[in-house]
């Protein structure tokens, strides 16, 4: 099969997504007062409302639309006022009731969108770049993604087919069904076409689960099932604007299958075409082992459902007082947090993308700026630097600290929570620590490696690194006359390479400085040395 880039050289793909999310944060369903439990014994949180019986009666979860209006603000949609619940009939076992309770034409939330920032390598994968613009940091682009509509509607059950093969219901001997999950309210969001590559599309999943997760309407675990996703996708040839036939794509459940699915099914319908076929449109099945997408069935129109309304259920009219209620919780969205990451502290695009997008290091850091803010009051710039938002003077110090505390933070902390699968609050660390050992890094007391071990004590133990640096007696070697030593002696076992240095080929430094840092065993402070080395070679 072609490559993928040799396929969208000739075609154009045109993605579109179907996300749902459940709001796992609610503590009961969307229509009854039963809990919401991952894991809990199977029918356990079931009543005759989320069951279906006869002449129950669903009332409305609150919490459940303000989750769906934040998801709606935060996303830039118009909150419709009035909007109402239909019933989408289906025979299957996994919902008791034969119906889902869903939204018709009008959902609670509409046409809306983010600005997708596309960087790195991901960007390589759209070389035509209609409609996009270039980032500032000049790794990427920026595209408008438009979303079509966000709706509620209700979780159904959960089967388990036991025997056969592939743990699907073909071959299967029977199947459990545990009705737990029925109910559980569910939030849909469908884009507009707008997505042009697989890249495109995985990087939009992330950051609408960056933007949940920081709304706090779900744990939006794509393992367990909480975020899951479907594509819809069609080919054209670069240039024409008729939309093809669409396939509808299933079971991507991690940000890797949802690529690599799209990227499969770019594939094979552009064979499919170039060979003078039709695409069918039909709902296909990512197989991740198999690497390939199979056929499920030719699509259902919405006719099939018998969608009406449920007369359960009075009409919404949400009040300008509510929706503006909910609109006074909305946090501080990534692409706000990346953006003030970037201009008041300066740091490089990286770190604040990858910051930004962890609700845990972002508060964590936030709150260190706090502390090392109120530690440098008195220091703030007068070199130009200041202007930041509001006519606030940034301080140099502030700005130094931050890149130490956003290094400490992705590299050193991330390692640590990594290998020990802890997360933030499981360890001692504090926001006053990290910036003292910030400070201790960015002073040149202690070298970046010395850092490292203080830096193992306090998150291991607790202990302030001040006191860490005394009790071991841990200091940066800065004495220029021992240094001094050191440097003479590194250049008398090295004629040969001083001669080249003196030659012209200066990347030596480096090798002189790593030999010295050697000799002190990383206990001098490696900026000192480089100015020693150039000096001294250059006598
Ligand atoms: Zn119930």
């Amino acid at each position: 099969m072609k490559e993928l880039k040799a396929v969208l050289a000739n075609w154009e793909a045109v993605i579109g997504l179907e996300v749902h999310t459940e709001l796992t944060t609610l503590q009961t369903k969307m229509f009854c007062s039963c809990k919401i439990e991952y894991g809990a014994a199977p029918n356990t949180h079931v009543c005759p409302v989320c069951l279906g019986m006869p002449g129950a009666l669903p009332q409305p979860n609150k919490a459940a639309i303000q989750s769906i209006v934040l998801a709606g603000l935060a996303t830039n949609c118009q909150i419709q006022r009035r909007s109402m619940f239909y019933r989408k009939n289906y025979f299957y076992p996994d919902m008791s009731k034969n119906f889902q309770t869903t939204q018709g034409p009008v959902a609670f939330c509409m046409y809306g969108g983010i600005d997708l920032e596309v960087t790195g390598a991901a960007a390589c994968e759209r070389d035509q770049r209609q409609g996009t613009r270039p980032l500032a940091s000049g790794d990427g682009y920026v595209t408008p993604i438009g979303i079509q509509r966000i709706h509620m509607e209700e979780d159904a059950g959960k089967m388990v087919h036991v025997g056969g093969e592939s743990g699907r219901i073909t071959g299967a001997d029977y199947s459990l069904l545990d009705y737990n999950r029925c109910g559980t309210p569910l939030i849909e969001l469908v884009t507009k076409p707008d997505l042009r590559t697989p890249e495109e599309a995985r990087l939009f999943l992330q950051e609408l689960r960056q933007i949940f997760l920081a709304l706090r309407i779900s744990d939006c675990s794509m393992e367990q099932g909480s975020l899951r996703c479907d594509g819809n996708i069609s080919l054209r040839r670069r240039g024409s604007e008729q939309l093809g036939a669409k396939t509808e794509l299933k079971n991507m459940n991690s940000f890797k299958n949802l690529h690599d699915g799209l990227a499969y099914e770019i594939c094979r319908q552009a064979k499919v075409l170039e060979s003078g076929e039709r695409v069918l449109q039909e709902t296909r099945h990512w197989e991740p082992s198999a690497r390939r997408t199979v056929s499920m069935r030719i699509k259902e129109t919405a006719d099939d459902y018998r969608l009406f309304p449920e007369p359960d259920l009075a009409p919404y009219d949400l009040s300008d007082e509510f929706v503006a209620s909910v609109r006074a919780m909305l946090p501080e969205l990534p692409a706000a947090r990346r953006t003030r990451y970037l201009s008041d502290y300066e740091l490089p695009a990286a770190d604040a993308r990858l910051l930004a997008a962890d609700n845990d290091l972002a508060a964590f850091f936030d709150s260190a700026l706090l502390a090392a803010s109120a530690n440098t009051d008195g220091d703030l710039s007068a070199s130009g630097l200041g202007g930041g938002k509001g006519g606030q003077a940034k301080s140099v110090r502030l700005v130094t600290l931050a890149k130490q505390l956003a290094n400490l933070l992705l590299n050193d902390t991330q390692a640590y929570l990594n290998v020990h699968n802890f997360k933030l609050v499981d360890t001692s660390l504090t926001p006053e620590h990290l910036v003292q050992l910030a400070a201790l890094v960015a002073d040149g007391e202690l070298s970046s490696k010395q850092g490292k071990e203080v830096f193992a004590q306090t998150i291991k133990e607790g202990t302030s690194p001040r006191d860490t640096v005394n009790h071991l007696g841990i200091k940066q070697l800065s004495d220029t006359d021992a240094l001094q030593a050191v440097v003479n002696d590194v250049l008398a076992r090295f004629p040969d390479k001083v001669q080249q240095y003196r030659a012209g080929k200066t990347g030596l430094l480096g090798f002189f400085v790593g030999q010295a840092m050697q000799a002190t065993t990383g206990q001098a402070n490696p900026q000192l040395l480089n100015e020693m080395f150039m000096q001294t070679l250059a006598e």
